[in-house]
């Protein structure tokens, strides 16, 4: 099945500093990844990293610096804003803050139907509302409600309801699940995926949170400092992560099974600055497997499927040296 999203070697950069000394940092350096139609792609990154960046470039809310994003066959990193507006109909964004990005004056009802008041397409509002909120499982009556007469999860479901109100084909999320208490968390998940698999919507998952990942991702991509240092399927890189980054991250996710617990490996909580990377591997720094060619020499991305961005990737089980590790 072909993709419905191609990115292709994009780059943010942004001017930093004081006039005269104008820098130029780069937050998203080159990545390239396919969605296809169904199917959930998860950003994965400590808050630095450039997932957010990266999804506000390929939603248009950001510039891009280089390279290029093909949506349903179409290039939209340099179409003109009023050829996006129609586009943006297509691929919605559902932000972080639920409560927050609803207006507190707004009825819930009002507030589903406003993509169509904002992108003026007609339709039967009151029938629509129904149909949101029947979709999101919340009961016809909550159109009255105000935001703060919602709780964490409902807020949630209000905010997927307007993410699909004009039926898109790709979602973008943000931290679909902050905030919320673990049992609430497993229910807005299980909602994306029934949605998913009922509107055959494609997804893009941004979170920190690697249960969120495993509940709902079919791939995912590893970024640090803006790159991506592995990607592939999600179900592989948890069962045998290849980069070092992605093994620590990975430790130190809770294991639900006591018996697969495996040692946490800790890292250095500095993470480099992006007006200063490090040469070589950029992860050198805080690499508990680094050696001398790591400092020397930048890793190539290897493979299709299943990328890595390393010199020496990890065999399944690996242990960090003796002395690096901190248990
Ligand atoms: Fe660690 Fe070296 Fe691999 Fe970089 S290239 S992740 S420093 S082992």
């Amino acid at each position: 099945m072909s993709a419905i999203l191609e990115v292709r070697d994009l780059e943010v950069a942004f001017r930093v500093g004081p006039l005269v000394r104008r820098r130029s940092l780069l937050a998203v350096a080159g990545v390239s990844f396919d969605v296809r139609p169904g199917e959930t792609f998860a950003l994965v990154g400590e808050s630095g990293s450039g997932k957010t960046t990266l999804a506000r470039a390929v939603n248009r809310l950001q510039r891009v610096s280089a390279g290029s994003v093909n949506f349903e066959g179409r290039r939209i990193d340099t179409m003109s804003r009023g050829r996006i507006r129609p586009m943006r109909q297509r691929m919605a964004m559902m932000f972080q803050d639920p409560v927050g990005s609803l207006s507190p004056r707004m009825r819930v009802g009002d507030a589903v139907t406003e993509p169509f008041r904002i992108h003026k397409v007609e339709a039967s509002l009151k029938e629509e509302t129904e149909r949101l909120l029947s979709l999101v499982g919340l009961p016809a009556d909550f159109a009255n409600r105000y935001p703060h007469q919602l709780s964490g999860g409902q807020a949630r479901r209000v905010g997927v309801a307007r993410a699909i109100a004009l039926r898109p084909k790709l979602i973008i999320a943000d931290e679909p699940t902050a905030g919320l208490d673990v049992s609430v968390q497993g229910e807005v998940l299980n909602l994306l995926n029934d949605l998913r698999s009922r509107l055959g919507l494609a997804m893009i998952i941004i979170t920190h949170n690697l249960s969120v990942v495993s509940h709902v991702a079919d791939r995912m991509a590893v970024m640090y400092l803006g790159r991506f240092v592995e990607t592939g399927p999600t179900e592989e890189i948890f069962r045998a992560p290849k980069h070092p980054y992605t093994a620590a991250l990975l430790s130190a996710n809770p294991e639900p099974d006591p018996d697969k617990k495996s040692a946490r490996i800790s890292l250095p909580a500095e993470v480099p600055s992006l007006l200063a990377r490090p040469a070589g591997c950029e992860f050198h720094t805080r690499c508990p497997w680094a050696r001398d060619r790591c400092a020397k020499a930048a890793p190539r991305s290897e493979g299709r499927n299943r990328l890595v961005a390393c010199h020496f990737p990890l065999a399944p089980n690996a242990s960090p040296p003796e002395k690096e590790t901190v248990q």
